[in-house]
């Protein structure tokens, strides 16, 4: 299980830069291909920026032409919470922290085997830490 975080928003926007806060606490989406790590293929983790929790292996990561660094599993199943997202007209699945809520991006069913899944994240969301977990 993993603890949960609780803060406010005023808390988070005062810690985070307000790219990141707008993103994480505003469910804000970054441009694509504006990404520190989407074409980025070091061996390491990538934690949640705001409380940094592990989130996702760098052995998960692939190449989804998207823009946006993509993962098709998260490291552990309590690292991520997942739940719909009915926003701008579309039915989508956002993917949240699982320690302190904040949002990450969105999780697809085209991604690549073994899992099918394409967790398809907000690099500014994300906090690349490099070396084996
Ligand atoms: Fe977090």
């Amino acid at each position: 299980m993993v603890e949960r975080l609780i803060r406010s928003k005023e808390e988070w926007r005062s810690i985070l830069p307000p790219n990141r806060y707008r993103i994480m606490f505003e469910d804000g989406t970054e441009y694509p291909c504006l990404s520190r790590v989407d074409d980025f293929w070091e061996e390491g983790t990538y934690l949640c920026y705001a409380c940094d929790l592990p989130l996702f292996a760098s052995e998960a990561k692939f190449h989804s032409g998207t823009g946006w660094p993509s993962f098709w599993q998260p490291i552990s199943t309590d690292a991520v919470e997942e739940h719909e997202d009915r926003s701008f007209g579309m039915r989508r699945i956002a993917v949240s922290c699982g320690r302190c809520g904040a949002h990450l991006g969105h999780v697809f069913l085209d991604g690549p085997a073994p899992t099918g899944m394409r967790y398809c994240m907000n690099s500014a969301s994300l906090k690349f830490v490099p070396g084996q977990k």
